[in-house]
């Protein structure tokens, strides 16, 4: 049966998924979701014996219903190959009391690489389906972290281009070399004279401008996202946790239909999403556990049921998660308004008028799968070290916030359900904070020079994403002022 898709904000329009996929955000700037929430019917024991990319296909088939067998498995068999350092793609870790799902194995060593490396994929396969001959361009404003994940996934793939704008002077300096040592023909990195804001309102009034819009439809081009939103991304997630409770499962750490908890460190909601979506279909999960780092407008979207993004944005040692807005809470705010588009819309309006909106009692009674608290930076650093030192295991500080709230919500709950810990990002991609947490003597060494003393105290060795960009050429050199970024693309594009 075909499985539709509508706005979040406008009841009468379906799509198809790869319509979905293509278009990212509907006209009306809602975000698609299912209509109904498949289930997962495929027994435990199958998916005890599943590879990744066995599992992948299982869960995706039933969201991604317009794409042929052979379509969905040639983007799962290209998408999860050889750029992931480990034939499980998403390994469980034990330590500490919990299980840490580890979804920094791909080629950008963060978790964005679980999806991004088979969206390209699954949008070039829906341009063929929906007739599309136009060369896709992603245009993607990154504050680090999805620009490279980006840039990796579309590098090379036949019938895209993918251009990233970063703020020149506000990313890591290991971001940066990875941005700008990017192989592919296909690939445009500009830094940019501004900030993040800067870039990411750049690339959204290319996205609404009708009249480059025409001009890139005469040059045979479209634009397309790669953001968290697209509905390509948050489908291959849901895979992870379907994958992770077989595994556990397989091994005998749980017994069938056993309940586990799941802790996600939480940014633009779409990983816990992710996890939620897993549950709806059937999986047995129990509590899910929403972490924060200090940009905690989730845990007090939780405690209060008031959403409030008018405060002070802190700059955090997470940055992936230092966002005050986190999109894909639409898709949770709508399902428990009970799938009212209308309720959803005037809530959303309310948010980009005010920065804020507050939701009923009745609608608050179906967060009871959710917990929200969030850990301070001296947490996120007090865990590290603790981990460190009690068990060896080093974890990066996303990762870290999220061990840090677990602990909270077994001291305020004494639930002592087994639990998997979504962990984000190598801690080699983070390697002066996690050290800095460990012992304050690394303080005066280089980046690398870091590498390799964490290397020495993990015994896990560094990963080959860090081993390139240490001798890589700079292939990208292009710096262009915010007010530019149009005539950079048009540059790029050959169009006058
Ligand atoms: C993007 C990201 C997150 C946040 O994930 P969301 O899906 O945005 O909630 C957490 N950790 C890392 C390392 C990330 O890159």
């Amino acid at each position: 049966m075909e499985l539709l898709y509508k706005s979040t904000r406008t009841s009468d329009i379906t799509v198809t998924a790869s319509e979905a996929v293509l278009k990212g955000l509907a006209d009306d700037g809602g975000l698609f979701v299912p209509v109904e929430i498949p289930k997962l019917l495929t027994g435990l024991d199958a998916l005890a014996r599943m590879s990744y990319q066995e599992t992948a296909y299982e869960v995706m088939k039933l969201f991604l219903t317009d794409y042929t067998e052979e379509e969905l498995k040639h983007c799962i068999n290209s998408a999860y190959d050889s750029k992931f350092d480990t034939e499980e793609i998403a390994p469980l870790a034990k330590a500490d009391g919990a299980y840490y799902l580890e979804l920094f194995h791909g080629s950008t060593i963060a978790f964005k690489d679980m999806a991004l490396s088979i969206l390209p994929h699954l949008m070039t396969t829906a341009a063929k389906k929906n007739q599309v001959d136009h060369e896709i361009v992603i245009l993607t404003a990154t504050s680090g972290d999805t620009g490279k994940a980006a840039l990796a996934g579309f590098a090379d793939v036949p019938g895209t281009k993918i251009i990233v704008f970063y703020p020149k002077d506000g990313v890591s300096p290991i971001q940066e070399k990875q941005m700008v040592t990017q192989k592919g023909d296909n690939t445009y990195v500009v830094g940019i004279h501004g900030n993040f804001d800067d870039a990411q309102n750049g690339v959204k009034a290319m996205f609404n401008d009708k009249a480059l819009a025409a001009l890139m439809d005469q040059a045979g081009y479209q634009f397309s996202s790669a953001n968290s939103i697209n509905i390509g991304r948050l489908v291959p997630q849901i895979v992870y946790y379907v994958y992770a409770y077989a595994k556990l499962f397989a091994n005998g750490q749980i017994t069938e239909n056993e309940k586990i908890n799941v802790v996600v460190p939480t940014g633009n909601f779409g990983n816990i999403l992710a996890a939620y979506y897993a549950k709806q279909m059937g999986l047995p999960i129990d509590k899910l556990i929403c972490a924060s780092n200090e940009n905690k407008v989730l845990f007090d979207f939780f405690m209060t049921g008031d959403y409030d993004r008018n405060r002070e944005f802190v700059l955090t040692s997470s940055p992936s998660m230092d966002i005050l807005i986190s999109s894909n809470l639409e898709r949770l705010i709508y399902k428990i308004a009970g799938a009212d588009a209308d309720k959803n819309r005037a809530l959303m309006q309310e948010l980009s008028t005010t920065g804020k909106y507050g939701i009923t009692e009745e609608m608050r009674s179906e967060l009871k799968d959710f917990y929200g608290n969030f850990a301070t930076e001296e947490e996120t650093a007090g865990v590290i070290r603790q981990i460190y030192e009690d068990t060896g295991y080093v974890i990066d500080p996303h990762t870290a916030v999220a061990a840090k709230v677990y602990k909270k919500y077994k001291a305020d709950t004494h639930d002592e359900t087994k639990a998997v810990i979504a962990s984000t990002a190598s801690p080699y991609k983070f390697t002066r904070s996690v050290m800095d947490a460990i012992d304050p003597k690394y303080d005066a060494m280089t980046d690398f020079e870091l590498v390799d003393e964490l290397e020495k105290i993990s015994g896990v060795p560094v990963p080959q994403a860090i081993e390139d960009i240490r001798s890589a050429p700079v292939l990208h050199r292009d710096v262009c002022d915010a007010d530019q970024m149009q005539n950079t693309v048009k540059n790029f594009l050959g169009i006058k």
